[in-house]
């Protein structure tokens, strides 16, 4: 069973408590405050394995979860940091948003991707003692830990892409031209998984083929094995469209390449304006008097693609073939790698009477799981996003709830780590 196309549900590990403590010591009074910070939650950090070539691994685990930081503690400890949850996907996994389908990474470089942040931990009260304040009995919840469900794609990353019809030669031609073993026998859809082989030309000059199981007529209406294997070429540079001509199955080698392309351009426009070679194959099995090769010949070079006779079977045409695979690729672009275009919607406020508000001398502290998520996107270092988070703020009804209880001009209002100056 090939598994390229799995949806996974993410959970970072929260934040750590900070704690609340004060020094002790035989003799000394009033020790200051010590309350240790709580640990970062760890992240879900996605890496490519070269190793792994389907998504197999995640047919049967779907929920994946770091560990949460660990509470802070008395005497400035902090608390231990939630060790980070490691997922290894196969090179060409791209990650989209299983809401919208908006893609999030392209895990076709050797980086790391960091999928769901940690929650920071908190504060302990160690940090907030001040001259008007010298004994802060309060410290901070750690914050939550991103979540996200997402889409894992596999997209082969092929510099070219074979297709055609079942039994056309595709697999028999990987195999002659590359150090790929794929599966080969007369009969239909042996090939049920996409196989990838490298072709070295010369001295430096090598390329990746992607052999994917055949195409037929009637694909996009899910007949045969469908489109889906489609999305393995979705990357490639340069098709390599594979015709039989000798006539063997029954069939018109015309029709053929006619029907192989409308399924394309039923999957993808894009795909289907790629540039194509087409290759006429089982040139050996010609009987006398055909004119299968000659008329498709005439029909494709008059349509502008270059064209070639091989045979795989017999390896005829196929190193020139490759050679001229080889020389096209130089002066065409590089693989497609997909760019991010997934925009993480800004939490919006709840109401403030979710919120939960201390109040300790001129210092207020509020805290609640909405504004938790809130403080956690904001990026403070951005004026948009400050106007935003203000504003939310008011939305909720924060403030009213503040001046009820009685807050005053320049007390402080202390928001997880985030502080600032109340001002009416
Ligand atoms: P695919 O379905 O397109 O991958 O086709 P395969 O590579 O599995 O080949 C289907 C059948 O055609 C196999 O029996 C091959 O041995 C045979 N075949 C492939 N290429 C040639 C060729 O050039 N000449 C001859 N005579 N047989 C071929
Ligand atoms: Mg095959």
């Amino acid at each position: 069973m090939f598994v390229d196309k799995v949806k996974i549900y993410c959970k970072a590990g929260n934040g750590g408590n900070g704690a609340v403590a004060f020094h002790r010591e035989k003799y000394v009074a009033a020790g200051g405050p010590d309350g240790g910070d709580g640990g970062h939650g760890g992240s879900i950090v996605l890496r490519v394995d070269d190793n792994m070539s389907t998504l197999m691994d995640f047919r049967y685990q779907r929920k994946y979860t770091a560990s949460n930081g660990q509470d802070g503690q008395g005497g400035r400890r902090s608390g231990k940091r939630g060790e980070d949850r490691i997922i290894k996907v196969p090179r060409g996994t791209v990650v989209k948003d299983a809401e919208t389908e908006a893609v999030i990474h392209d895990m076709s470089d050797a980086e790391d991707f960091v999928l769901c942040r940690g929650g920071r931990g908190g504060w302990g009260n160690q940090h907030f003692a001040t001259p008007t304040r010298q004994v802060p009995r309060f410290a901070k919840a750690g914050l939550p830990g991103e979540e996200h469900e997402v889409i894992l794609e596999l997209k082969l990353l092929a510099d070219v892409g074979l297709v055609g019809f079942p039994n056309v030669g595709k697999s028999t031609l990987l195999s002659v031209t590359s150090n790929a073993h794929p599966k080969i026998a007369n009969y239909h859809f042996t090939t049920l998984y996409p196989n990838l082989g490298v072709i070295y030309v010369e001295e430096g000059v090598s390329f990746v083929m992607a052999d994917i199981p055949g195409i037929i007529e009637g694909a996009a209406e899910g007949a045969g094995l469908g489109h889906d294997f489609l999305r393995h070429i979705d990357r490639c540079r340069l098709i390599v469209h594979i015709v039989d001509v000798s006539g063997s199955e029954d069939r018109d080698p015309i029709e053929d390449f006619e029907k192989i392309n409308q399924e394309l351009a039923a999957y993808s426009e894009d795909l289907a304006s790629r540039p194509m070679i087409v290759a006429a194959n089982k040139t050996d099995l010609l009987y006398d008097g055909s004119d299968n090769l000659e008329r498709l010949r005439q029909y494709v070079t008059e349509r502008g693609y270059e064209f070639y006779e091989i045979s795989a079977a017999t390896t005829q045409g196929t190193k020139q073939l490759m050679r001229t695979i080889a020389n096209r690729l130089r002066e065409l672009p590089p693989v497609t790698v997909y760019e991010a275009d997934y925009v993480k919607p800004l939490p919006e406020a709840g109401s403030s009477d979710d919120l939960q508000i201390e109040h300790f001398g001129d210092t207020w502290v509020i805290s609640g799981k909405w504004l938790a998520q809130l403080i956690n996107d904001i990026n403070f270092g951005d004026y948009e996003s400050r106007m935003y988070f203000d504003r939310q703020l008011r939305k909720s009804g924060l403030f009213e709830r503040l001046e009820d209880m009685g807050i005053e001009d320049g007390n402080t209002v202390s928001i997880y780590d985030f502080e600032f100056d109340y001002e009416r």
